[in-house]
């Protein structure tokens, strides 16, 4: 595990914080989220280069970061070191912190062809919570939320399924265990009461493949167009981003499109 710290201040100029409303924006009711995934000590650079980027566009206390507990099982959250103390406070600052999966890593095995062309081709083998019986899913469910609760000093009670992918036996667990939000490719709900809080599709980047690079651009560039009647916005952003200079421009621009007219807001303002 590294040690390095990341040294973005949250508190920097350009901040607007949470929930704030461009000047002169003429539709308030149209919102942006911004989210950070795979947050891990595995990847404390990239996250700091992703906050350099956002914040002077979005407002750094804007974002939510998706944690990870023990990426791949070689990135452990570990009580009292100094990536713990960085998420707490960035949290104390205003960052939104969401549960995101435990290891990442789907080591299930899937039943059905369709799962498993899912798991295969859509994920690289990173949807943990795609093939976990409901039990399995409210330990890890419950053990992530305990140790992430521990560090932050604050209910976390939001849950974003690693490449967003949800089996049967997640989303039980997901009401058993009573978080109030989670989301995947379309919508946002609470899935304890099941009410949809927001729907249309994320915009994030793929930086695996020429090819995915490559239709990641393309959705991202006419994504203004695509999602101009949308009323709430998502834009996911990810370590792996911050490694293609063509990814980063775009991301980029696009934050500056559509934080430009657009209410940046958190996952908790839908309620
Ligand atoms: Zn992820």
């Amino acid at each position: 595990m590294t040690t390095q710290q990341p040294s973005v201040s949250i508190s920097m100029p350009g901040s607007r914080g949470h929930a704030s409303c461009p000047a002169g924006a003429s539709a308030c009711g149209r919102r942006l989220i911004l989210s950070i995934h795979d947050v891990s000590p595995k990847f404390v650079d990239e996250v700091d280069r992703l906050l350099h980027l956002a914040a002077p566009i979005v407002g750094a206390r804007s974002c939510a970061m998706l944690v990870v507990p023990d990426h791949w099982g070689e990135a452990p959250l570990v009580p009292g070191s100094a990536f713990a103390r960085h998420l707490r406070r960035w949290a104390d600052e205003g960052v939104e912190m969401i549960l995101h999966g435990w290891s990442h890593r789907d080591d299930s095995r899937h039943d059905g062809a369709a799962d498993r062309w899912r798991a295969r081709m859509m994920t690289a083998g990173e949807g943990e919570f795609l093939g976990l019986g409901r039990e399995e899913a409210k330990r890890r469910l419950d053990m992530g939320r305990t140790l992430l609760e521990q560090l932050l000093g604050r209910p976390v009670t939001g849950f974003v399924a690693p490449a967003w992918l949800y089996g049967e036996g997640a989303r039980a667990a997901l009401a058993d265990s009573g978080f109030e939000m989670a989301e995947d490719h379309m919508r946002v709900w609470n899935p304890v009461t099941g009410r949809v809080m927001g729907r249309g599709p994320v915009i994030s980047w793929a930086s695996r493949s020429r090819a995915r690079i490559a239709s990641s651009l393309l959705f991202a560039r006419i994504a203004p167009v695509l999602l101009a009647r949308q009323q709430l916005v998502r834009i996911a952003l990810h370590p792996g981003d911050v490694h293609v200079p063509a990814l980063v421009r775009s991301i980029e621009r696009t934050l500056r499109h559509f934080a430009k007219d657009r209410e940046v807001v958190r996952y908790a303002d839908l309620h």
